[in-house]
């Protein structure tokens, strides 16, 4: 499954380990820097740690998942080495993400190196929540300065359902747990479903008024064969906004995150509601970002197969990072213009997870 998901030129490329190109894919990176062919600068990478996790949201995951074996993933040191060479080529933001970034063993020891690294502004992380109320303190000492939870829904028997394991109790006090340390600008992330969690949108927000935080409502993408269609639970951003507008005055906000999320103020209050609209509002244009993948691929594109293997070339060259580096600016040439996952919500051609790729 995980191979097919790859590019067949970019699998061989990487298997016979990776040659730099003799003719750049794109001339634009003349002063180090990412720029893609269409004059996109990349400066924010999102690293999954792992592609394991502690629930199985329904959207996600299929009900049985084989997780990678040890050895296909990268070490925290090669996390730390794949970090460390986009920063000093621009980098400037990086979220660590998953699977559930959590439940990796040791991962402070690895926020903590990469907040140091010259050239960071942002270090942030996307998590499910479950175990923040004992890591939350000891994330904002290793220098993650905001954090995205995941919350589709506040009703117990619904959230074990969508995610078949987890406990919204636990969630809800990890929320608390890192308003408690001071996270400032906490974001909620409701992926919206018809049927499932549709008519909780107005709750969902009025939770988020009531903490001082932020939510973002995110259109489902067809990431993955989670074993039952996608088309009939896609719920889109324009009736959310409607739906909303029965009872918030929502004022369309200028702000921006840097990330793909269009934002409204609820006058009154201090939470802004975004929303990720890649179906209704592609983002394409304004991409900023790659994605590395708990086994070191490569994707410039969320909805495109194409990637680079880093892990072979980490492993060949443990103490040179010109070939990391080369293969990371070759990336820029295959970065597509843009993805149509409405064309594919019944049957996905990205068939990767959203786990595997990091959301
Ligand atoms: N486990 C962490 C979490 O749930 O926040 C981090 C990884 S998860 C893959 C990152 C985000 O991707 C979550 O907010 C999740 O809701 C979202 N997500 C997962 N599958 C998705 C899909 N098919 N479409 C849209 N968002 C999805
Ligand atoms: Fe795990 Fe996050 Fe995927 Fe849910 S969305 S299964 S919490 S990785």
């Amino acid at each position: 499954m995980r191979n097919e998901s790859l590019n067949p030129e970019a699998v061989s490329e990487s298997l016979s380990g990776f040659v730099p190109p003799t003719s750049p894919a794109t001339s634009k990176h003349a002063d180090g820097t990412l720029v893609d062919k269409y004059g996109r600068h990349v400066t924010y990478l999102r690293l999954s740690i792992t592609d394991r996790c502690d629930f199985r949201c329904t959207y996600c995951m299929a009900e049985e998942m084989t997780f990678l074996p040890r050895a296909q993933v990268l070490t925290l040191e090669e996390c730390l080495r794949i970090v460390q060479t986009f920063t000093a080529l621009g980098v400037t933001k990086v979220r660590i993400t998953g699977g559930e970034p959590l439940v990796r063993h040791n991962v402070l020891w690895l926020l903590d190196r990469i907040a140091r690294l010259q050239g960071l502004r942002e270090l942030v992380l996307t998590t499910n929540g479950s175990q923040l109320e004992r890591h939350a303190g000891a994330l904002r000492e290793a220098g993650v300065r905001r954090l995205n939870i995941s919350l589709d829904t506040l009703r117990p028997e619904r959230f074990r359902e969508i995610t078949r394991i987890g406990d919204l109790a636990k969630v809800l006090r990890g929320i608390d747990a890192a308003r408690a340390v001071g996270f400032g600008r906490l974001k909620l992330n409701t992926v919206m479903m018809r049927g499932r969690n549709d008519d909780e949108f107005i709750d969902l927000v009025q939770f988020a008024v009531d903490k001082g935080i932020d939510i973002a409502f995110i259109e489902e993408m067809p990431l993955g064969d989670i074993g039952h269609g996608r088309q009939g639970s896609y719920f889109g951003t324009e009736e959310a906004i409607a739906r909303l507008e029965t009872r918030f005055t929502l004022l369309p906000s200028t702000e921006s995150t840097g990330g793909p999320a269009r934002y409204w103020r609820i006058p009154g209050t201090e939470t802004r509601v975004g929303f990720i609209s890649p179906h209704s509002h592609n983002f394409c244009d304004s991409c900023n970002r790659v994605r590395v993948t708990a086994q070191g691929e490569l994707y410039p594109c969320l909805g495109n197969n194409d990637a680079i293997r880093l892990l072979p070339l980490l492993r060949a060259h443990p103490s040179d990072d010109a070939p990391l580096r080369a293969a990371i600016m070759h990336t820029m040439g295959i970065k597509a213009k843009g993805h149509d996952f409405t064309e594919q919500m019944n049957a996905p051609q990205v068939v990767r997870f959203m786990s595997m790729t990091g959301g």
